[in-house]
């Protein structure tokens, strides 16, 4: 069911998407050639725990780590590991806190030292398209708008969207109706009543759009191993514009 939330529990959910954006940029500090993805998830698990937070992926479903930490062909759900950063790679970071009975989840895609400019593209892209799904997540539309918004700006420049995995409502669970799928047709899909929170998050690859899941049962690769990108925010849907809850603000008044 679409249920949208009172002003009580967006204050609420508004307190972990300020913890979430403030250690997405703690993880932005530290991104570099020579550091691990596991220093990355300690970094990120830290400073949530700091501020009183859980790191909801944690246990989540059975996964093991407090972050997403996922390295160029992989488009989501990679584990924190020991594979040093080189030069060049990119890494999405998607973390997700349990603050005061709620939820919180956004991702950021960082590029490690310099990256080409075909990656540099397809970073600037996906995090683009993002903003095109925010600007179509207004009261009274629908979720096909949203993700004919985001389909429509890739494709123009010839990535793809990832289908097999979507946004989603977010309150006092991490993932609640309705879904929020990054393609689609306009005025289709459930209608977004204002107050519903929502995560949209595109997963975009540099090449095909076919995935395939890892034999660890969580890591999704592109399957022609070009690398893939994600960007994530939560809003609220209101009427004529969605507010933002969580923000890229942090990471990039800090960005070298
Ligand atoms: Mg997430
Ligand atoms: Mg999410």
């Amino acid at each position: 069911m679409v249920k949208p939330k009172t002003e009580e529990e967006i204050a609420l959910l508004r307190e972990n998407a300020i913890i979430v954006s403030k250690t997405l940029a703690e993880v932005g500090k530290w991104v570099a050639p020579g550091v691990t993805t596991a220093r990355l998830n300690e970094v990120a698990e830290t400073f949530i725990r700091d501020h009183g937070a859980i790191p909801s992926f944690l246990g989540f479903e059975g996964f093991p780590a407090a972050t997403c930490m996922s390295v160029n062909d992989v488009v989501v759900h990679g584990f924190p590991s020991d594979y040093v950063l080189k030069e060049g790679d990119i890494v999405s970071a998607d973390i997700g806190t349990l603050y005061k009975g709620y939820n919180g989840d956004s991702a950021y895609t960082f590029p490690v030292g310099e990256v080409d400019a075909a990656t540099r593209k397809l970073l600037d892209v996906t995090k683009a398209s993002l903003y095109k799904g925010i600007e179509a997540a207004v009261a009274g539309a629908r979720t096909g708008d949203i993700g004919h918004a985001v389909q429509s700006y890739v494709e123009s420049f010839g990535f793809s969207v990832v289908r097999e995995l979507e946004g989603h409502g977010l309150g006092r669970k991490m993932h609640e109706a309705p879904g929020i799928p990054n393609y689609g047709r306009q005025g289709h899909g459930p209608i977004l009543p204002e107050g519903l929170v929502i995560c949209i998050e595109p997963m975009i690859n540099a090449g095909g759009r076919g995935v395939y899941l890892a034999r660890n049962g969580w890591a999704v690769h592109t399957s022609d191993h070009k690398k893939s990108a994600h960007y994530e925010l939560t809003v609220v849907v209101r009427r004529g514009k969605a507010e933002q809850l969580s923000t890229f603000d942090y990471i990039e008044s800090t960005e070298k």
